[in-house]
């Protein structure tokens, strides 16, 4: 079958097409003929490399799989890790935190190629759900919910802001918020961006420069938790919209990974600061269920074809994205 494959790591000339051969599904596994992927910042992470961190060279790259199950001909998508099913995390329901937790295209080959073979029980039914939409959810979906409802512990009732609201993180984890009754604000760059986060059940969206001004008029005290995918560029800010006892949450630094802490802000205000990347199985479905019954929306800024993978991380690295880039087959 033919695949992309990332052979080094550079930039967009370093993802090949090449030949690789069509996998055989063993016993309890499922093919799935792939047809759509859907882009993730951690796409660009695996293509341009991340010191200290090391990948599986050569990799298939794409975590969000959507594609057709051969035996049945259904339409899937596919749960975006694995992990070892027999240590103690695993057995307390923490599969996000195994050791051998690995997401498809990051740890092991993901879906840039005509098929895949996955265990019956990572598969995730789509419905009627377009399956270009359902290729935008599984990665990003899982980290907001995990971040949100299981590390963050959003409430009803509660104030959030969603710092990069229009991002493929941030305007799922608006929507997230609001299935979990709490009111939400956004940051975003571009008034298009803004409105999207207000489409999508931000009661307000405020520009980089006005966030702080703006979340404190509208919340009084400050917000109970911040949600930040974006790290450096927006970490003060973060935490001075903070009211005391409130909860800054991260599940990523695409825009700087080192911050400066001054701890008298984090005894006195009572703060708690929590990261959080992907989430376990029973995550997955409860936030997927959320998406069948219509609760979450998927947001897709654009549907490519396979083969123009250096266009799509392009987009993605120059943050001309609103929501999701998709790749079709
Ligand atoms: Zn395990």
């Amino acid at each position: 079958m033919k695949a992309l494959i990332v052979t080094r790591h550079g930039g967009a000339e370093v993802i090949e097409a090449q030949e690789r051969p069509l996998p055989e599904p063993g016993p309890g596994e499922v093919r799935v003929r792939v047809t759509h992927v859907g882009l993730n910042h951690l796409d660009v992470w695996v293509r341009r490399g991340v010191p200290g961190h090391p990948f599986p060279l050569p990799l298939i790259p794409g975590s969000d799989i959507v594609g057709v199950r051969e035996d049945t001909g259904e339409r899937v998508a596919i749960a975006p890790a694995t992990w070892c099913g027999s240590c103690a995390r695993c057995d307390e329901g923490r599969q996000d935190l195994c050791r051998r937790y690995s997401i498809r295209g990051e740890g092991q080959d993901g879906g840039c190629c005509e098929a895949v073979v996955v265990k019956e029980g990572a598969l995730l039914p789509i419905g009627d759900l377009p399956p270009e939409r359902a290729a935008a959810l599984p990665l990003s979906l899982l980290t907001a919910w995990h971040l949100l409802a299981t590390r963050a512990g959003v409430r009803p009732g509660q104030r959030v802001l969603v710092q990069g609201g229009a991002g493929g993180v941030g305007s799922l984890a608006i929507q997230v918020a609001r299935v979990l009754g709490a009111r939400v604000v956004a940051s975003a760059s571009t008034s298009e961006k803004r409105a999207l986060c207000v489409q999508l059940g931000a009661e307000a969206a405020f520009t980089y420069d006005d966030v702080v001004k703006g979340t404190k008029g509208w919340s009084g005290d400050g917000v109970d938790v911040v949600i930040d995918s974006s790290g450096a560029a927006t970490w003060k800010d973060s935490l001075r919209v903070l009211r005391w006892g409130g909860t800054y949450a991260t599940c990523g630094a695409t825009a700087g990974h080192a911050v400066e802490l001054d701890l008298r802000a984090l005894f006195f205000k009572q703060l708690t600061l929590v990261g959080g990347t992907m989430g376990g199985p029973a995550e997955m479905r409860i936030a997927w269920d959320a998406v069948r019954c219509g609760a979450i929306v998927p947001v897709v800024d654009r549907v490519l074809p396979m083969d123009k993978i250096g266009e799509a991380h392009a987009a993605i690295e120059g943050r001309e994205v609103a929501g999701k880039v998709v790749l079709e087959s």
